[in-house]
């Protein structure tokens, strides 16, 4: 694609999970193609929350491709603490973003949406068409607006100025590389972390909530496998979902066994009620994403949780804990 010279693709967000996971698939797994040259980005580099340094690592790389990933980005409880600071801070990066590639002539940018910004009371399962039909769940309001106006910025760019910017809409991201901290860490690693920790001192482990809400979990590899597709072959700017299909939804309950199972864990599981649930289901449809990519073949869950417990227990000294 792109004419005659090879990408140089920036990829903002290039230390998290995501981006760990598509800096394995492009220099582990043949994802770069001859002459491209692909560039990780770390928030110390540049603090994408501020224009001058947004700008000045623009003209260093010069891309011509954009995987924006960069969030501020946390747990359910964190969100629901801090949600003016999730929104504000994230207006600003993906301002900076997208309309400092505008400025200097990226051709694609693939952003990242995600599930949790779905509307709070709605059909299920939920299309790519539904995403603005209503308020977003309470607990992460600044959050979900902020990444719902990725999606608007993307229609202006290209009824404006025809570029093409379009978005990914992941549901819930688990793998190596992904922030374990029991508080502000996603579910999966929040909990494998405690399920090590109770392992380590006998004690029983303590899961938040009910252990009832259903999610649909994608490997963080998976996730990086379609990106590469996205940026390469497809060209809506409608944004598409990336997910397992909906009779792969599972509750939080049995993704505790899995983990339970994955780190030999056999002492005893309570579940803490007087802590939030969170979005009970937001059930998402794949339909969009099987029809372009049918044979795709997704982690089974079971395998992606093995592999992420094993990372962790070997990069524990490394891991965001
Ligand atoms: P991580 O928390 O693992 O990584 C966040 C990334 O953003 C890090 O590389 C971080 O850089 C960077 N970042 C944060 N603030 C700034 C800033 N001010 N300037 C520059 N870089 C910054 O997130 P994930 O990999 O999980 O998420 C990647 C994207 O996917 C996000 O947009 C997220 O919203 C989306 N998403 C994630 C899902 C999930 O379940 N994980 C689900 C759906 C969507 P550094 O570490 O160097 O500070």
């Amino acid at each position: 694609m792109n004419g005659a010279e090879p990408m140089r693709v920036l990829v903002t967000g290039g230390s998290g999970l995501v981006g760990k996971a598509i800096e394995h698939v492009v220099k582990q797994e043949g994802g770069c193609l001859k002459g491209e040259q692909w560039t990780f980005l770390y928030s110390k580099e540049a603090n994408l929350v501020d224009l001058q340094q947004t700008r000045a690592v623009f003209e260093k790389y010069r891309p011509t491709h954009v995987i924006h990933l960069a969030a501020k980005v946390g747990g359910l409880y964190l969100h629901m603490k801090d949600n003016l600071h999730f929104l504000r801070d994230n207006l600003r990066i993906n301002d900076n973003v997208l309309q400092t590639s505008h400025e200097m002539g990226v051709t694609k940018v693939v952003s990242c949406l995600s599930s949790c910004i779905f509307p709070d009371k709605t059909t299920y399962p939920i299309d790519e068409s539904m995403i603005h039909n209503g308020p977003p769940h309470d607990s992460n309001f600044g959050y979900s607006h902020a990444k719902r106006m990725i999606d608007i910025q993307n229609r202006g760019y290209f009824a404006q100025h025809g570029r093409h910017y379009t978005a990914v809409i992941p549901t819930n991201v688990y793998g190596p590389y992904d922030n374990f901290n029991f508080e502000n860490g996603h579910v999966l690693s929040a909990l494998m972390h405690k399920t090590y920790a109770a392992k380590k001192e006998g004690t029983p482990l303590q899961v938040w909530g009910s252990g009832t809400p259903r999610r649909q979990f994608i490997y963080s590899l998976d996730v990086a496998r379609l990106f590469l597709w996205v940026l390469r072959e497809y060209d809506e700017i409608d944004p598409i979902i990336l997910s397992v299909g909906e009779e792969e939804e599972l509750t939080i309950k049995d993704a505790v066994e899995m983990i339970a199972d994955a780190l030999d864990f056999k002492g005893q599981i309570v579940f803490d009620t007087s802590k939030s649930d969170g979005q009970m289901k937001k059930t998402a449809s794949n339909a969009k994403l099987r029809r372009y990519l049918p044979d795709f073949t997704f982690t089974p869950l079971s395998e992606g949780i093995k592999k992420t417990c094993d990372w962790f227990v070997h990069n524990y000294d490394i891991a965001r804990t």
